[in-house]
């Protein structure tokens, strides 16, 4: 192919998808000449699964996105079609907004975005090759011969590298959702010295809403209240599509195992890893064989189609069977099939060849986000691709680099645990990872992160103001509270206490201690004229922030001791064979993912603490020098 100079950027963000689009934005929006090339205008922020954003651990990623001035919180915001808080029952940590999402709405909402956005400019076109000299990134070329130089580049490439779909035993070279798959970027990555594995995933069928019949299924509405992700997206309440819940029976399992000879998943056709968290239908069907049903729920995908997602029957299956096992199911018995369901597989990047700021070690100024870093869900590679463009602009400008703390961040979390763990399975996010997750928390994100967003200039004055003011506002309230104290001798209160059940005062207490009490709730005070009807975040700050005091507190010295770790850098050019004292496979595994910190090298399978020990001493010793 005869190659011609195309033009120039300062960074080139290779697809679209959740990843690509944020990495692309920030970069954008940081200043940078930036390019956005995708395989298709039509699989913008593609949702190539459940059409759906949030969820535990999820909803306070994209809000932590959102305060650092992504787009992901307000892109749903624009384009719901059902908002739901989760987990109510539960504390704070763990609770969790989540979207039903209108899929077309969602991508046609983006790609106005993307294409009114100063500096940056989109193009179709498939990355054949990443252009290097002396190990540093100056370009690519695409498959029609377009060269575009360029001084960084992110990688996020989805599921397309060398995606292979299978059905059945029928397999062939694709992407999702009907798409091209990516056919030689890969070879081009391992040219360049990357260590590249293989994943799988998978998606149910669709099916036709006019031919399922809904009176025999359970309906799910959204929440009344108008919700919203984005902290400065306007409080509107659009109209709700429900959803439904319908089970799989003993029938359905029959069908199933029946059929297990033809499934690609057991006949060995399959040959990546997919994640055990999200099991096929047919794996959980042999899993958990003592279960009688499984819950599916059937979503719409839009407004403007009928086509609706069955969430908790992605398959493999062949289409014949896909068909049985979904008329066996209570509404389904007439149901017509819209798409197959089916597995793809695809290439990734072992990521922990990659440093904290997602730049790969290998080759300097490469980036890579999202799926291709063996991940899994669009926010987490939505999460990621920010962190990449941000550094990418960051390293294109000189600046120092940004990396989140895993106590700051559900993004430092994730980041930390892709380049420093051994990933063989494609990783979500769950709370469960995040060992701060009471500070960690969806409704605090803007509290804990648009400062860093507006140091590094993705967060504009009117998110600012809007910002500076919630602080200020919630800052005076809880000193007020504090401030306010009532005795046993004041009449109005102990009457609106007993009225809510709740002992009466012994001592003088603050309205902050009484707002501690679990009978009292913040709009009791306000409708007793006690606090101000402010925002609804003020308040919701105002209740979590006094309840859970004394635990927020405790996590609060956990994190200092652990940023005294973290805080422990370990230069870059150390040769761990030369530390005496190491113990072979702390010396193998340092030498591989080559820690930024003494936190993150603890953090290593295989270094225990008498490793830690050693280099603590040797580092100790160094510095002395
Ligand atoms: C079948 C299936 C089932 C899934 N199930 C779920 C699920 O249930 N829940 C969930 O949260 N996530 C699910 N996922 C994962 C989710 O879709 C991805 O994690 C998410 O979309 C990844 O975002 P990304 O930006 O990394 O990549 P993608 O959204 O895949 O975007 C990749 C982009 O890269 C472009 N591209 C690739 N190669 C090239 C190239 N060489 N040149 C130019 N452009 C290129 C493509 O055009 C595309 O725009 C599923 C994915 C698939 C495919």
């Amino acid at each position: 192919m005869i190659t011609y100079n195309a033009g120039n950027y300062d960074v080139v963000v290779i697809g679209g998808g959740h990843a690509g689009c944020e990495a692309a934005l920030a970069s954008a929006r940081m200043g940078c000449k930036t390019l956005l090339v995708t395989l298709s205008m039509e699989n913008i922020a593609l949702m190539p699964c459940n059409p759906s954003i949030g969820g535990p651990a999820k909803s306070q990623l994209v809000r932590e996105i959102d305060a650092l001035g992504g787009e992901m919180a307000k892109n749903i915001d624009k384009s719901h079609i059902q908002m739901r808080m989760i987990n109510t029952g539960k504390g704070p940590a763990v609770q969790a907004l989540r979207a039903q999402a209108d899929k077309y709405e969602y991508y046609r909402e983006m790609l106005k975005t993307l294409l009114s956005q100063e500096n940056l400019d989109v193009k179709m076109a498939e990355v054949e090759r990443i252009e290097t000299v002396n190990k540093r990134v100056t370009g690519i070329v695409t498959r029609t011969g377009a060269k575009f130089g360029c001084k960084a580049i992110v990688i996020t490439s989805g599921t397309y590298l060398k995606g292979r779909i299978i059905i059945g035993d029928l397999a062939f070279d694709g992407g999702p959702n009907g798409q091209f798959p990516a056919v030689k970027l890969s070879d081009s990555l391992r040219d360049l010295g990357l260590a590249l594995g293989r994943f799988k995933t998978g998606t149910p069928p669709r099916i036709d809403r006019k031919s399922v019949d809904f009176s025999k299924m359970i309906e799910q509405p959204g929440d009344e209240r108008p919700l919203r992700f984005s902290y400065i997206s306007p409080r509107v309440k659009r109209p709700q599509l429900s959803c439904w819940l319908t089970h799989s029976n003993k029938r359905t399992h029959q069908i199933v195992m029946d059929n297990l000879d033809r499934s690609p998943l057991f006949t060995g056709l399959i040959k990546g890893r997919g994640p055990r968290y999200c099991p096929s239908f047919e794996d959980k069907v042999v899993r958990f064989s003592d279960k009688k049903s499984h819950q599916i729920f059937i979503e719409p995908e839009g407004r403007s189609t009928d086509e609706m997602y069955v969430q908790g029957m992605n398959t493999s299956l062949p289409e014949d069977v896909q068909l049985k096992v979904l008329r066996s199911i209570p509404g389904l018995e007439n149901v017509r099939m819209i798409r197959t369901g089916y597995a793809i597989e695809y290439d990734y990047v072992i990521p922990s060849q990659l440093k904290p700021t997602l730049e790969t070690k290998e080759i300097e100024n490469l980036f890579t986000a999202g799926q291709i870093n063996g991940t899994s869900g669009y926010e987490e590679a939505a999460g990621q691709g920010l962190i990449a463009g941000i550094n990418a602009a960051l390293k294109v400008k000189e600046k120092e680099p940004l990396i989140l703390k895993r106590s700051e961040a559900y993004i430092g979390v994730m980041i930390d645990d892709l380049v420093t763990g051994d990933i063989d399975e494609p990783y979500r996010l769950l709370t469960s990872r995040a060992e701060y997750r009471l500070i960690l928390r969806q409704d605090n994100a803007d509290l804990r992160l648009t400062e860093i967003g507006r140091k590094i200039g993705l967060v504009n004055d009117y998110r600012w103001r809007i910002f500076c003011e919630k602080k200020e506002i919630l800052e005076k309230e809880i000193e007020r509270l504090k401030e306010t104290t009532f005795t046993p001798a004041d009449e109005e209160m102990a009457e609106f206490l007993t009225g809510k059940d709740t002992a009466p005062l012994r001592d003088r207490v603050s309205l902050w201690e009484i707002l501690k009490r679990p009978e009292i709730k913040i709009k009791d005070l306000v409708e007793e004229g006690l606090v101000d009807d402010n925002d609804l975040d003020i308040l919701e700050q105002l209740e979590i922030q006094s309840k859970y005091e004394g635990y927020i507190k405790k996590q609060e010295e956990q994190i200092k001791k652990f940023e005294k770790m973290e805080n422990r850098a370990i230069p870059e050019d150390i040769d761990y064979s030369e530390v005496f004292g190491l113990s072979n496979e702390a010396v193998q595994k340092l030498n591989e993912i080559r820690p930024v910190s003494i936190g993150q090298a603890s953090r290593i399978s295989g270094v225990n603490p008498a490793d830690i020990n050693v280099l603590l001493i040797f580092l100790e010793k160094k510095r002395r020098k």
